[in-house]
């Protein structure tokens, strides 16, 4: 059964809210939309893999998508948890295209198309570190031992992996998704011993939801980018022209015409990713483009969203 099940990443969405904002022209339009399409990328290849996970036996095991876990070294970051009264599987999700190179060390190379070479980091390495972190972890706690699986798990089906020096680990560990479904079938039958009790497996699922944190970004900071080089405005559901004018109970667009009453949801959205969840309703009348606070006041109240304090310092929590 999915106990925490896979969320679009918050880190995407800001990406994807700040790529809209900035205008064509913006230095670093390039970098945040790259950034932007591989995040989501990512996402789109850690989705495809429920589609095999549906087929895991539902009591049986509990998967958890994204987990994030504080320790003495700051956070670890799993991708992907199967555990089960036999083991716990460590699946990082990887969505590269092309063709990935594995040398002696567990490196991985991609090969672009014009032949340049990019070193996409140790991720053997990286998946034994989430090992020993989450060992640590469950021994901290004083959940019992159990056997812990780790699979580098491709989700892009073209991809071509190559494990040029025949290494053990990458044969053993580096798989495409389609063979995910088996290769947990050949750990359940390796440790067939059943280490932990219903109880157990649930509390480790507790245990890891309880400590989960997600990741908190200034997206501006991130990536440089300054308060006022952000585009303001409603943009247009239908041609993506900002900014919209509310007149006459509507949204409305110049360039093209189209009128929506609920536009505006999607800019308050993209206030709340590039500037956090609680703002002025000063904030709120620059963003939206609107001349007056009765009418803020109005849509705010409209669309359900709290408000706090009754003054003109009153500020609103963005929550979607
Ligand atoms: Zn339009």
């Amino acid at each position: 059964m999915i106990i925490k099940s896979l969320e679009p990443p918050i880190l995407m969405q800001q990406t994807e809210a700040l790529s809209r904002r900035l205008s064509p022209h913006h230095s670093k339009k390039a970098e945040v939309n790259e950034s932007a399409r591989r995040l989501r990328a990512g996402y789109n290849g850690e989705k495809s893999l429920d589609f095999h996970l549906r087929f895991l036996q539902d009591d049986a095991f509990h998967i958890l998508h994204n987990i994030r876990i504080p320790d003495e070294n700051d956070f670890f970051q799993m991708d992907n948890l199967i555990n089960s009264r036999q083991l716990i599987l460590i699946n990082e999700v990887k969505n590269i295209s092309g063709t990935v190179i594995y040398d002696e060390f567990g490196q991985a190379i991609r090969i672009r198309e014009n032949g340049k070479e990019e070193n996409m980091g140790n991720h053997l390495e990286q998946v034994n570190l989430q090992h020993s972190r989450l060992l640590r972890l469950m021994r901290n706690y004083n959940l019992p031992p159990i056997p812990i699986e780790k699979l580098i798990t491709y989700s892009n089906p073209n991809t071509i992996i190559k494990n040029i020096t025949n290494n053990k680990s990458v044969a053993n560990m580096v798989i495409h998704k389609e063979q995910l479904l088996t290769r947990i079938s050949d750990f359940a039958r390796k440790h067939h011993a059943v280490c932990y009790t219903d109880e157990q497996l649930q509390r480790l699922s507790d245990l890891l939801i309880a400590l989960h944190t997600p990741k908190q970004v200034n997206i501006l900071e991130k990536f440089h980018v300054m308060c006022e080089q952000i585009q303001y405005g409603v943009i247009c559901p239908d041609c993506g022209a900002l900014p919209m004018i509310y007149s006459g109970a509507k949204w409305n667009c110049a360039p093209c015409g189209a009128t929506s009453k609920v536009a505006y949801l999607d800019a308050l959205q993209d206030l709340c990713l590039l500037f956090g969840g609680e703002v002025s309703i000063r904030q709120i009348m620059q963003f939206l483009r609107l001349d007056g606070r009765y009418i803020t006041y109005r849509l705010m109240k409209k669309a359900g969203f709290e408000r706090l304090g009754d003054n003109k310092g009153s500020r609103y929590i963005l929550k979607f």
